[in-house]
C-alpha cells in the first residue's frame, strides 16, 4: 500500500492509528497537514508534543524559554539527566524527532508576551495551553480569541486539574469561565504549591486526545463543558460552562491591546526594602554586622543555602518576639515573594531596619555563585 502523502514506512508507522474507523488514510493526511501550537513544554506540554508528535502532527510548534532543571524531571517526562540546563525548546525538538522523523518541529524559546502573542500564533491552527499562571492564560485566550483559533487549555494544582476547549464557533472562552483571577494572596507561592508529578501527565494526555478530535472532527470536543479531575478521590466531573454574556473578549469583543495582560513577578511581591544580590555580597565583605534570616522550608534549605538562621515563613509569628529588634536583618526565600511578606510583617512588628534580598537564593546563585545547587 503506498500514496502521494506517505511514504511506506509512515504508513507502517500510522497504521494502528488509520485503521481506526472514522480516521483513516484521509484523517493520517489532515494530521499530516495540521500545525499545532504548544505554549509551555513542561508538566502538560510533554505529554502532548509526545503524543502530538507520535500521532502524526505534520508541524508542532513549542514556545518556551526555560532550560531544564532538576526539579523538572518529576514530571516533565521529554526530558532526561542529561539535559540540565539545556534549553526546553530545543531539547524538546531533539526528542520529538526521534521518536517521529517524519514531524516538523518549529522551536520559539521566548516567553510568550502581549507583544509577540499574535505573531507566534497565527501560523498555527490549534494552540495548546501548557502553562501555568492565570495571566498566561488569559493572554493566549485572547490572542486565540482574536485570531479564531481553538484552543485546548488545560490547569493543574497539586492532585487536582482541569480541561475545556475554547474558542470554538459559538463556545465559550476562558474569560467566560474566569472573569478575572483570583485575589493574589489565593494564587499559591510559587514554591509553596507543589504538583502531583503524574497529573499533568493525565491532564496533558486529555489535550492531546482534544487536539487530535479537533483535527478529525471527531467525537464531541470538551466544547462548552469544564472537565475537573481530583486524582486523590479519582472523581472526573463535568460543568457545563456557557458564553457569558459580560464576557468582556467573546461577547464584548474587547480589542486584543486594550486587554490587560501584565506579566507577573514570578511570586506575589509586596512593597517593601530591598537589598540586591550584588550589594548583600558587598555587605558581607565589609564586615557590617547583620542577621540573614532564611524564610524557606527545611526541605528547601537542605537543597542550597547561605548559612543564614532558617524560621519558615508560618514559624516567623513565633520567633518574632525573641528577636533583637535593632539589627540589621537580610532577609530571603526562593525567589523573593516569601521574603517580602516576611519583611513587612517584622516591619509591622517595629523593626527598623529589616531588607528583602531581591530575587532570592535563585538570584544569589545565578549572580554570585553560579557552583551552588538551584531548585
Ligand atoms: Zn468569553
Amino acid at each position: 500500500m503506498n500514496n502521494n502523502t506517505f511514504s511506506s514506512l509512515e504508513l507502517t508507522r500510522y497504521s494502528r492509528q488509520f485503521a481506526l474507523p472514522d480516521v483513516g488514510l484521509a484523517g493520517q493526511e489532515k494530521l499530516k497537514s495540521a500545525k499545532v501550537l504548544c505554549i509551555g513544554a513542561g508538566g502538560l506540554g510533554s505529554p502532548v508534543l509526545l503524543y502530538l508528535a507520535a500521532a502524526g502532527i505534520g508541524t508542532l510548534g513549542i514556545v518556551d524559554e526555560d532550560t531544564v532543571e532538576l526539579s523538572n524531571l518529576q514530571r516533565q517526562i521529554l526530558y532526561t539527566t542529561n539535559d540540565l540546563a539545556l534549553g526546553k525548546a530545543a531539547t524538546a525538538k531533539e526528542r520529538l524527532l526521534e521518536l517521529n522523523p517524519y514531524g516538523h518541529i518549529i522551536t520559539h524559546p521566548v516567553r510568550l508576551t502581549h507583544d509577540n502573542a499574535l505573531e507566534i500564533l497565527q501560523d498555527y491552527d490549534i494552540v495548546v495551553d501548557g502553562t501555568d499562571n492565570f495571566y498566561t492564560h488569559y493572554l493566549i485566550n485572547d490572542a486565540c480569541f482574536h485570531l479564531k483559533k481553538p484552543l485546548v487549555y488545560a490547569s493543574i494544582a497539586q492532585f487536582e486539574g482541569q480541561c475545556s476547549v475554547f474558542n470554538v464557533k459559538e463556545g465559550p472562552c476562558y474569560r467566560c469561565l474566569y472573569a478575572a483571577p483570583p485575589p493574589e494572596g489565593l494564587i499559591p507561592n510559587c514554591a509553596e504549591g507543589g504538583v502531583f508529578g503524574v497529573l499533568p501527565g493525565l491532564v496533558g494526555t486529555l489535550q492531546a486526545i482534544e487536539v487530535i478530535k479537533l483535527i478529525l472532527n471527531l467525537g464531541q470536543s470538551l466544547v462548552g463543558r469544564l472537565l475537573t479531575i481530583n486524582t486523590l478521590s479519582m472523581q472526573f466531573q463535568e460543568w457545563p460552562i456557557q458564553r457569558d454574556p459580560g464576557c468582556r473578549l467573546c461577547v464584548q469583543h474587547q480589542a486584543f491591546d486594550t486587554l490587560p495582560h501584565h506579566m507577573p513577578a514570578a511570586c506575589t511581591l509586596l512593597n517593601v526594602p530591598e537589598i540586591t544580590t550584588s550589594e548583600f555580597a558587598a555587605l558581607k565583605e565589609r564586615g557590617i554586622d547583620y542577621v540573614l534570616l532564611d524564610v524557606r522550608e527545611e526541605y528547601e534549605y537542605a537543597i542550597c543555602n547561605l548559612g543564614g538562621k532558617l524560621i519558615p515563613l508560618s514559624q516567623l509569628p513565633q520567633f518574632v518576639p525573641f528577636l533583637d529588634k535593632n539589627a540589621l536583618y537580610i532577609v530571603h526565600c526562593k525567589v523573593g515573594g516569601r521574603g517580602s511578606k516576611a519583611v513587612k510583617m517584622m516591619q509591622e512588628q517595629g523593626f527598623n531596619s529589616v531588607k528583602n534580598m531581591r530575587g532570592g537564593i535563585v538570584a544569589w546563585i545565578k549572580e554570585i555563585d553560579p557552583q551552588m545547587a538551584v531548585y
